[in-house]
């Protein structure tokens, strides 16, 4: 068959691999005139830093299938992401663990002390947390709140914390041990040369063809038997029902000698300063060594018709909008929503090469079987 995927990123890549493994002829078309979608990664010409263009990207999984997947097209190096912040003065470990617990506190607990501690902090009368901020004040306190969650969560999110539901917050969001690892996963990575390197590898097959500077329109469907669409969702129909609300990221660069900041992520808690974190892209790369940095101040905003969509806003208003959209979806036949735009979530890399690897078994049992495929891959 003939197939035209939507998107170089991560999720027509994995696709359009197995497709063309498959024996399928796969063209992947892509609005930006560079492959890997939001995970690009590419040299600094100036410094050689390698940066991570659309914010910083760790790669993390549970998942076997997903890890061997990406180690056979890119060598991974160790990498563990440990976040600092910036609050009220002073630098902290994150996430709050009892290195954060003791030096905010200016205490020396061990971790019973620290657990009952932080439960004396929490607010019990809350019995049944409704919004992120109730959320917090139920289990950290109003101290830990105002210092690691409130103001950053405004920037990000620019809405207050009583807004947003209180399940953006984990149940309990401390660790009572010195483990300031970020992630809880099994495998942790990062590309040696970088995640575009690594696209370029699962698109490099004899069965598929890549465009670049080629944005979708809708005559160029005719030619194919299927569409793979990882662009967003709402703009597959024109944001015939409107836009569906996402925040966009503003990088403001900078450049500086020697190392700036001592480690690739700071966050910013404070609301009174305007970004939400600073990454220094060279300890992304701590197996390289660069005199020069590079660092990108971040800022959070609603994003407008021609930003860069970045994090999906799931609140009421969108939820009623998305409903729409995926009815549409379902009222057409031989198009595939993918991906962390065409279904409209937050999607982590292990998670979007799950659900491609996914996408592409489901449609080919769908042509074996002679079956018609569904908008959007059965979970
Ligand atoms: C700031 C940020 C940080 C992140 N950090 C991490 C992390 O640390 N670890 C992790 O696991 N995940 C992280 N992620 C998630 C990761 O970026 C996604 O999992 C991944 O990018 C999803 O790939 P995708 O192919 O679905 O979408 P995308 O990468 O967005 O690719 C979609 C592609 O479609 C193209 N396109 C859209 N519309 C059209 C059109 N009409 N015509 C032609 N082309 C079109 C776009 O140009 C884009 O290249 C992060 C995401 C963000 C926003």
């Amino acid at each position: 068959m003939n197939i035209l995927l939507v998107g170089a990123g991560l999720s027509g890549a994995v696709i359009g691999r197995k497709l063309a493994e498959a024996g399928h002829k796969c063209r992947i078309i892509d609005s930006r005139d560079h492959v890997g979608g939001n995970c690009h990664t590419e040299r600094d010409p100036e410094t050689n830093v390698m940066l991570h263009v659309y914010g910083p990207h760790i790669f993390h999984t549970d998942d076997q299938e997903v890890w061997d997947y990406v180690n056979s097209f890119a060598e991974f190096m160790p990498y563990r992401n440990r976040v600092k912040t910036t609050a009220q003065g002073k630098v902290f470990s994150l996430p709050i663990n009892l290195h954060t617990i003791n030096q905010f506190f200016d205490k020396t607990f061990r971790p019973d002390e620290a657990k009952a501690f932080i439960e004396e902090q929490g607010d019990a009368g809350i019995e049944d947390p409704k919004s992120f901020e109730e959320q917090a004040l139920r289990f950290v306190g109003p101290d830990l709140y105002e210092a690691f969650f409130r103001g950053y969560t405004e920037k990000q999110w620019g809405c207050s914390p009583t807004e947003l539901p209180a399940s953006i917050l984990k149940r309990l969001p401390v660790r009572f041990n010195y483990d300031d690892n970020y992630f809880f996963h099994k495998y942790q990575g990062m590309p040696r040369d970088g995640y575009t390197a690594m696209i370029e590898a699962i698109l490099d097959h004899p069965g598929i063809t890549v465009e670049l500077g080629t944005p979708y329109n809708s005559d160029m469907a005719d030619k194919f038997d299927h569409v793979f669409w990882s662009g967003p969702l709402d703009g597959y129909f024109e944001y015939e029902h409107g836009r569906l609300g996402y925040r966009t990221l503003d990088f403001k660069r900078f450049n500086y000698e020697g190392d700036y900041q001592g480690c690739a992520v700071m966050n910013y808690g404070d609301r009174d300063v305007p970004y939400t974190r600073v990454t220094e892209h060279k300890h992304f790369s701590p197996w390289e060594e660069h005199e020069g940095s590079v660092c990108y101040e971040e800022y959070s905003r609603a994003a407008g018709p021609d930003d860069i969509p970045y994090y999906p806003i799931r609140l009421v208003d969108e939820q009623a909008m998305l409903n729409m959209y995926i009815e549409k979806a379902e009222g057409i036949s031989g198009v595939t929503f993918v991906g962390r735009l065409g279904t409209y979530r937050y999607l982590d890399m292990d998670v979007t090469i799950r659900e491609a690897l996914d996408a592409a078994r489901y449609f080919l049992g769908c042509v074996t079987e002679g079956k018609p495929t569904a908008a959007f891959v059965p979970s």
